[in-house]
């Protein structure tokens, strides 16, 4: 199987939806309806141009080939990283599958010229659905300000670039810091492959990965690499459809042991999930006052503690601010905001609900970045839940404990699906890849951050959404 070539089945995430919404463009007005064949092959089936994980390749494989530069220092870990995955590393392939431009020994923007040599040729052979991925040092730790100045402006040309490179191919910067080398095997197992589909534009950090994490730290064998999450246990909230049904299916299918949990009135939706994840399902609402400690105590009593915590549950009550009542206010900050923060203090607080080396992984949403019109108390959530994180990132790291957001934008949903044609439009083609995503492509990402071999990702945010026009 090759980057962009078929091989096994993703699981559908064709879950229903009740959430209520105005229609925003940016997609927050719904979940999943699985409509679309995605199919084997991102970029030919069903007319589209790249996005959706489903059903396609997870990994990079033997005959995508993939042209890498050689000269800087990351090029070597890059290789070493995805050895047993099957990636043929070439300097020259007429359709390679991705072409990998090692930045890494930049040291002033004289050499930024660089890029436009080796990509400029060769981006348009590249396949569709293909990648291109540029790796760097941060520029936090250049030693001098020509080197800082080199290294920031990467990100204006991976930006830009990810929006004219065009058939369902997507642009990616991985600024590696020093020592973070061995923490690369899931990032690259998930840019360099369909799993990303959706995620074009980003710029991703890794860091050194704490020691005393969960081990298999390089995870570069093939059976750490089909199922990484073997042995881990997960909490998925709001699981019984949409989104959160997507991630507990890709997070069971990566070999994790699933707990579904969501509101009493989700009875049989969340039961059906977590039957067909085999995992266990728990009716909790959590924005009970209760909440937190029933978690806690399920989670130690029946797992000894979790390891992957998945905030996902979240309303919509749209409204613009001069008309929006109390408790549609109050609604949205406690069930999208406060409630993940209590549950992750309690967590925090508990001294073995949170396994070494847990990762947690909350749903922001591109309106919590971009902002929308009818959306003061939704944008206000989901901008908290970064700050959740970026707040929790640094005390965590102590731990060997992870906290990321992914940022979904316009999802292909049951609700986006009913939207006016136009609105629904707008949504699907504001951004480079003129599409929509799936919930798997959410739920892919979200995998990926919980992976035993991401501990070097902490703190940040990444966007899910084609490289939206909007919030950029
Ligand atoms: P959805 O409405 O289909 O599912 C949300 C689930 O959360 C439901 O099963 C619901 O019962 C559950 N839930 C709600 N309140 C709860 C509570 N108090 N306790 C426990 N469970 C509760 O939503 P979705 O579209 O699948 O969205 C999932 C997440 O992704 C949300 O956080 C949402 O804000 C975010 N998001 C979605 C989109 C999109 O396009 N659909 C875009 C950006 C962000």
């Amino acid at each position: 199987a090759g980057l962009t070539a078929p091989s096994g089945n993703r699981p559908q995430s064709s879950d229903g939806d009740t959430s209520t919404g105005t229609g925003s463009a940016s997609g927050d007005t719904g979940t999943a309806s699985g409509d679309r064949d995605i199919g084997t092959d991102p970029g030919t089936a069903s007319g589209d141009t790249g996005a959706g994980a489903e059903g396609a390749a997870r990994d990079p494989g033997a005959d995508g080939a993939v042209t890498v530069t050689a000269g800087g220092e990351l090029a070597d870990a890059v290789r070493a990283a995805l050895a047993a995955t099957g990636v043929e590393f070439v300097a020259a392939a007429e359709h390679p599958a991705a072409l990998v431009y090692d930045a890494s020994g930049l040291t002033d923007a004289a050499q930024l010229g660089g890029l436009r040599e080796f990509l400029g040729p060769r981006v348009r052979s590249l396949r569709t659905g293909g990648r291109v991925l540029v790796l760097a040092r941060p520029p936090a730790e250049a030693p001098d300000v020509a080197a800082h100045v080199a290294r920031r402006a990467l990100t204006g040309f991976v930006r830009s670039l990810g929006k004219e490179v065009g058939r369902g191919a997507t642009v990616s910067l991985l600024r590696v810091a020093t020592g973070g080398e061995s923490s690369l095997g899931s990032t690259l197992r998930f840019l360099l492959s369909p799993r990303s589909a959706y995620v074009s534009g980003q710029v991703v950090d890794v860091a050194p990965a704490p020691a005393g994490g969960p081990g298999r730290a390089g995870s570069a064998d093939g059976a750490a690499a089909e199922r990484p999450l073997a042995g881990r246990t997960a909490l998925v909230t709001g699981a019984a459809q949409g989104i959160g049904a997507a991630i507990a299916a890709t997070l069971a299918a990566d070999g994790a042991t699933v707990v579904c949990l969501d509101v009493p009135a989700q009875g049989e939706a969340l039961a059906a999930v977590a039957n067909r994840v085999g995992g266990s399902s728990l009716h909790l609402d959590i924005t009970a006052p209760t909440a937190p400690r029933e978690l806690v105590e399920y989670l130690t009593q029946r797992y000894d503690g979790v390891d992957i915590v998945v905030h996902n549950a979240g309303v919509l009550r749209d409204r613009t601010l001069a008309k929006m009542t109390e408790a549609e206010w109050d609604t949205v900050l406690s069930v999208n905001l406060i409630a993940p923060q209590r549950l992750t203090a309690a967590l925090v607080d508990d001294p073995t609900a949170l396994r070494p080396g847990a990762r947690i992984v909350c749903l922001s949403s591109l309106n919590g970045i971009a902002g929308a019109a009818g959306q003061t108390n939704y944008a206000a959530s989901k901008a908290g839940v970064i700050g959740l994180v970026e707040a929790y990132a640094p005390v965590l790291a102590q731990r060997g404990v992870t906290i990321n957001a992914v940022a979904p934008g316009f999802i292909e949903t049951r609700m986006t699906a009913s939207m006016p044609l136009t609105v629904r439009e707008v949504g699907r083609r504001a951004n480079s890849l003129a599409q929509g995503g799936l919930p798997v492509d959410v739920a892919e990402a979200v995998s990926w951050l919980a992976a035993p071999d991401s501990g070097g990702i902490t703190g940040q945010t990444v966007r899910v959404c084609g490289q939206s026009l909007l919030g950029a």
